[in-house]
């Protein structure tokens, strides 16, 4: 039985079968899911392009994923840890442009398609049919996913071009110390005023940008356009507003992440400790070593540092003494229970002990009343952010708001 292909030098179909088997069982026990997705070119294509698709296909997907001659001139791969069926569409639509010639794709999903593999194999051809009488370039086994794929594609298409076409906003949430009841920054949040759909929130947008490599030139924007914000806003004289920017996991995986931040500061001529990065608990995990040296170069310019949802992620509290952090938000989830719920005050009073004891900052999020402000004030957290300070407002608007107060 071979393995291999000789023509394309991929996985035949049986060993395809046999990565499929192993995959699955991999999902199973770590709760996770994947996706096959079968492509083949709409006609008939000659032996070197067939060759040459093959080698560009196995260059698209990550080390982890498979890519097989399945059979004739059709192509499998296994898409591994799957967060999404986005994520599906998106590696769908990219084996789409790499194939170099006018293709159908059809996509099932495990676990929700199927229990085994020759039934998840069964359901991904019976997709490519799917697709091929609906004259589609792809189908999902549920065609439910198909619709909102379809949208998802459309709305990836017009946010490769938002950033030229100037649509993408920030706003900004004030941020308030409780000691002094001052607002003494703000955090920017991105918005994107599509041409069709209107204002639209981070949650419809974010992740699309992050599957199709979009987030890396959308964070740095955010960074340069934050940083020039903050440059002109008038502080009262004792102490200057300092502006908070959410970083992505890729962003920090970029080589050049903390050059791309000096740049930003440079070019707004902003002093670094006006600057602050929130990133993520799960962010610090994905690559320590990288981000610790990444974090570091930051801190020595001055650069704050605040592990954003804190108390949602891996929480490998490790990473309090490897990297310098310089503050801890505690996330919502455990701040709109407040006061009355005994587990969540005593997590928020842990935080804020930990905080303490590591000499680190503490914010709460998600305030939405005095009850929460006046606990959180109780317990000893240096400031809050939520819809009981306010909401996230464009920049004029944060502007005008510590001007006057
Ligand atoms: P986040 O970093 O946790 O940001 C806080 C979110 O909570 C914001 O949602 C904010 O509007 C919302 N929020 C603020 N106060 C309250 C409150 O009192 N109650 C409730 N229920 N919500 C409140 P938004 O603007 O929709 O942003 C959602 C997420 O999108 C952010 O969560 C962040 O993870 C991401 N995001 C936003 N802007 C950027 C960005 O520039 N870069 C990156 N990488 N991510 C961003
Ligand atoms: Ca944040
Ligand atoms: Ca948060």
């Amino acid at each position: 039985m071979a393995l291999y292909d000789p023509l394309t030098g991929l996985p035949t179909r049986e060993l395809f079968c046999d990565r499929l088997r192993q995959s699955m069982a991999r999902a199973d026990r770590r709760k996770g899911a994947l996706a096959v997705i079968l492509a083949a070119p709409t006609a008939e294509i000659e032996q070197g392009a067939l060759a040459e698709a093959g080698k560009r296909l196995a260059g698209a997907v990550r080390r982890t994923d498979t890519v097989a001659r399945f059979a004739g001139t059709t192509f499998a791969v296994i898409q591994t840890d799957l967060d999404s069926f986005d994520a599906a569409t998106f590696l769908a639509q990219k084996l789409l442009d790499e194939i170099g010639v006018d293709a159908h794709v059809g996509i099932a999903l495990y676990p929700d398609d199927a229990d085994t593999p020759k039934q998840l194999t069964g359901r991904a051809e019976g997709a490519l049919d799917t697709a091929r009488k609906t004259g589609s370039t792809f189908a999902f086994h549920d065609s439910k996913l198909t619709a909102e794929a379809e949208d998802n594609v459309r709305l990836a298409r017009d946010l490769r071009n938002a950033l030229a076409a100037n649509e993408m906003r920030l706003h900004y949430q004030p941020k308030l110390e409780l000691s002094s009841g001052r607002i003494v920054g703000a955090e920017a949040l991105m918005r994107w005023q599509h041409p069709k759909h209107g204002m639209l929130m981070p949650d419809t947008f974010i992740q699309i940008a992050e599957e199709c490599e979009l987030m890396v030139p959308l964070g740095r924007w955010a960074l340069e356009q934050a940083c020039r914000d903050a440059a002109s806003w008038t502080q009262k004289a004792d102490e200057p507003v300092r502006v908070a920017v959410n970083v992505a996991p890729v962003q920090f995986e970029e080589a050049n992440f903390a050059e791309t931040l000096e740049a930003a500061l440079a070019g707004a001529t902003l002093p670094a400790d006006r600057l602050e990065i929130e990133i993520t608990e799960s962010s610090l995990m994905r690559d320590p070593e990288a981000v610790a040296g990444v974090l570091v170069r930051l801190g020595q310019l001055g650069v704050g540092i605040t592990v954003d949802d804190f108390g949602t992620g891996y929480s490998a509290l490790i990473y309090l003494r490897r990297f310098p952090v310089d503050a801890l938000k505690i996330d919502r989830v455990f701040v709109a229970p407040l006061p009355d719920s005994p587990n969540d005050a005593a997590i928020v009073r842990a935080i804020i002990g930990l905080s303490r004891s590591l000499n680190l900052k503490v914010i709460a999020e998600g305030v939405v009343n005095d009850a929460q402000r006046e606990f959180l004030r109780a317990e000893g957290c240096d400031e809050i952010q939520g819809f009981h300070i306010g909401e996230a407002v464009p920049a004029e608007e944060f502007a005008a708001m510590i001007a006057g107060g």
